[in-house]
């Protein structure tokens, strides 16, 4: 075990038992551990069944989050609840919405084999749900809706969803 890892499982015990960090772990140590994927797990809602298949995209949506800037992650680990499905997606395979103080990322990864597009999908949905936390009252055309996600999914390096957006001219956004 390298001390990096020492350093994560401590912090993860303390944190676990609900424990401060005694005098020689520093902030920074707590920092590493809550940016590692041991901290995001742990700090990260999820529901519904948990299949193999979910678990392993949930580490891919810890990807993201660890590669997303602290403010941003923060954000989300406090507010999101992480659903995995496969019903059928309607309008749009990815839903998302608010409610309850929170919010709900759902997912349908059936159909999705590559990884790159499973994090770029990820991105994309983290992107609705800060986009519409800064603007919450103000109703926004659906394409611009989904320009505002990729914007951010391109900005936080997952590339663009959608090459194009004329599809959702004139929709309303979900
Ligand atoms: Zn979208």
């Amino acid at each position: 075990m390298d001390l990096g890892e020492a350093i994560r499982r401590e912090a993860g015990q303390s944190m676990m038992k609900g424990k401060e960090f005694g005098p020689k772990k520093t902030k920074r140590d707590y920092d590493k551990w809550e940016r590692s994927p041991e901290g995001i797990r742990y700090n990260m809602t999820t529901m519904g069944d948990v299949t193999t298949e979910d678990e392993a995209n949930n580490c891919l949506i810890v990807q993201v989050l660890q590669r997303l800037p602290k403010r941003i992650r923060e954000k989300v680990l406090e507010k999101v609840i992480f659903v995995h499905t496969v019903a059928d997606g309607t309008v749009h395979p990815f839903l998302h919405g608010e409610g309850g103080g929170g919010a709900y990322i759902i997912f349908n990864f059936r159909g999705i084999k590559s990884e790159k597009r499973k994090l770029c999908t990820i991105a994309h949905e983290i992107g609705h749900f800060i986009s519409a936390s800064k603007n919450p009252t103000k109703s926004v055309p659906a394409d611009e809706n989904e320009r505002r996600a990729d914007d951010l999914s391109e900005k936080w390096g997952f590339g663009r969803a959608y090459k194009t957006y004329k599809r959702f001219k004139g929709a309303f956004s979900l």
